[in-house]
């Protein structure tokens, strides 16, 4: 694979970083996860506004412009011949040279890391067929989960934890109520309407999320932007999540319990369609 490290397209195994890198030492830095459909990006443009809110969040000066993060990762998909899968990109305040707790000076050289991941057959995965099944964890992540950092200790112990009990994912739980999932945005249906929680620095506003809604309501789907608790999704009709590479993900199990019929539902499936379909048709 060729991956792209500070400038240069490099063999993977000759792509190096500081042993004193921000990001290394103390996850100072965000990332983005863009997927590619039959070598195009999907909401791209969402991304990068994305990223340039998390760096900004974070004082880290964006050390390109979009238009050269575009060309890069056009140019890894080209290089790495991904026809589906993910382009992954990572910023961090970079290396200072030692380590400290302060931030470095602004002239302190930064990194960018970007690298591919092959995934055929994405947009048909299996599992969208027979859904999900998640256990709740309680959230113990900090609270600016609105910045993309790459502090993903917490959601990967909540994965484990899921894999454990031989499910595929955790919804994290606080204050009574899902934030949201490890890696994707969580939402039930009732009554034909489509919930899930309000944006806030309590959960990731995820670009899937903002447009999943933006073609629900276009489709005149009832949407309700507030939080819910395990026992409502429980009682719910359908449940989902969705992700930049899940796409709108149906959930059909809940702590052990069926969600609606248990099978996957009508309004997943349709959301499902309908992002993949309209997400296609804006891809760069
Ligand atoms: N929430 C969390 C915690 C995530 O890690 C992700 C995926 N990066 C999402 C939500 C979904 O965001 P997006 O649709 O932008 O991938």
């Amino acid at each position: 694979r060729t991956v792209y490290v500070n400038g240069e397209f490099l063999p993977e195994d000759q792509a190096h970083v500081s042993i004193f890198d921000r990001g290394f030492l103390m996850a100072d830095g965000v990332y983005e996860v863009v997927s590619v459909l039959d070598g195009k990006l999907l909401d791209f443009a969402g991304h990068m506004a994305r990223l340039e809110r998390s760096l900004a969040e974070l004082q880290i000066p964006n050390p390109l412009s979009a238009e050269e993060y575009l060309a890069i990762h056009r140019d890894l998909v080209a290089r790495n011949e991904i026809t589906d899968g993910l382009v992954y990109l990572q910023v961090t305040r970079g290396n200072p040279g030692d380590r400290d707790f302060a931030y470095p000076s602004a002239d302190t050289p930064q990194t960018v890391v970007m690298f591919t991941q092959s995934k055929p057959g994405l947009a048909d995965a299996p599992a969208a067929r027979t859904g999900w099944k998640v256990i709740s964890v309680e959230d113990l992540r900090w609270h600016r989960r609105d910045i993309k950092t790459v502090q993903l200790l917490y959601p990967s112990m909540a994965k484990m934890e899921a894999k454990a009990r031989g499910v595929d994912d955790a919804w994290l739980v606080e204050d009574g109520k899902v934030t949201e999932g490890t890696s994707n945005n969580a939402y039930i249906v009732k009554d034909g309407k489509i919930i899930t929680r309000q944006l806030s620095q309590d959960i990731l506003h995820g670009i899937t999320r903002a447009a999943v809604l933006r073609f629900a309501r276009e489709a005149q789907m009832q949407v309700e932007e507030r939080s819910f608790t395990i026992e409502e999704a429980q009682s719910a009709d359908e449940a989902f999540v969705t992700s930049a590479s899940a796409f709108v993900m149906p959930v059909v199990e809940v702590d052990g319990q069926p969600v609606g019929t248990g099978q996957v539902g009508q309004v997943a499936t349709r959301l499902r369609e309908i992002y993949l379909e309209e997400s296609r048709k804006a891809v760069v």
